[in-house]
């Protein structure tokens, strides 16, 4: 059966098989692990994964994918596929040991910062995981403090995870050829973030509204007392978001936690 590549569901597959050996390495398989892949596509990681013969739940959202992936992987006891929107999915909910699991997908370049979200999240789950995502996209979810690409994916990215960057893909690798270098990184779950997740996620998004802004003219849009958490948290008011440290972010919530009252939602 002829597959006609997706654009809106961002559909470059990989045929590059040194590529396909180094993200499936990467993983650092044993034989009793579960791995979930994001976007099997037209299977060419899925086949090297379940090759190993560990555990392999691919989740594709692309319907016209499914007969052909039960199709090639029938005779395969150790696959299975679950055809839904992994942007929705609980993913402790489709493996049966909902830990140590490990993740590989090579992700649309359209839904990284929310799967990314999603994946920080329910992140206690997983012991690996490796991604690719668009070169741009990498250099954002890495970038250090006070670089250009420093924003809201770098710092919940680092808070939630040890990152590494691997290795970078030609944008020959795949088929059709798209317009931009991708790269892998390899994730590992951080232990439980020492305060509250949802304020941090807020109070970070916050000041990166508008990234012009100092963070003080940022935050004022939803905390009344923005100046004084400041001073408590011995951030000076007119820095901008991307200087500051996770340290300094983990400080920043909590002092809103204890002192602050919200101007709205
Ligand atoms: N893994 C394959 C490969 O490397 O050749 C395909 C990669 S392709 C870049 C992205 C895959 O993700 C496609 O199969 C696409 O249909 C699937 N996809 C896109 N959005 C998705 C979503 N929200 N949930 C699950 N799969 C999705």
């Amino acid at each position: 059966m002829k597959i006609r590549a997706k654009k809106s569901l961002g559909q470059n597959f990989l045929h590059d098989a040194s590529v396909i050996e180094r993200i499936v390495g990467a993983l650092d398989i044993r034989d009793s692990d579960t791995v979930i892949e994001i976007g099997p596509g037209t299977g060419a990681l899925t086949e090297t994964l379940v090759k190993t013969g560990v555990k392999l739940v691919a989740v594709e959202f692309d319907r016209e994918l499914v007969p052909l992936l039960e199709s090639q992987f029938r005779y395969d006891e150790n696959f299975s596929l679950v055809n839904t929107d992994a942007l929705n999915v609980d993913f402790a909910s489709i493996v049966d040991k909902p830990e140590g699991v490990k993740l590989v997908a090579n992700l649309p370049y359209n839904i990284s910062t929310p799967i990314l979200q999603r994946l920080i999240e329910q992140r206690h789950i997983f012991s690996t995981l490796v991604l690719m995502f668009q070169r741009e996209v990498v250099e954002r979810i890495v970038a250090k403090p006070a670089t250009k690409d420093r924003g809201f994916l770098s710092v919940i990215a680092q808070t939630g995870f040890d990152i590494e960057h691997l290795f970078d893909v030609a944008p020959g690798s795949f088929r059709p050829v798209p317009k931009v270098w991708s790269s892998v990184i390899r994730l590992t779950p951080k232990p439980a973030f020492v305060g509250d997740e949802a304020i941090f996620r807020k109070v970070v998004s916050q000041s990166f509204a508008q990234k012009r802004k100092t963070i003080l003219n940022n935050l004022k849009g939803i905390y009344d007392d923005a100046s004084s958490v400041l001073e408590s948290a011995a951030i000076d008011g007119i820095r901008r978001a991307e200087t500051l440290s996770l340290d300094e972010w983990v400080t920043l919530t909590a002092a809103i936690k204890k002192g602050t009252s919200l101007t709205s939602q």
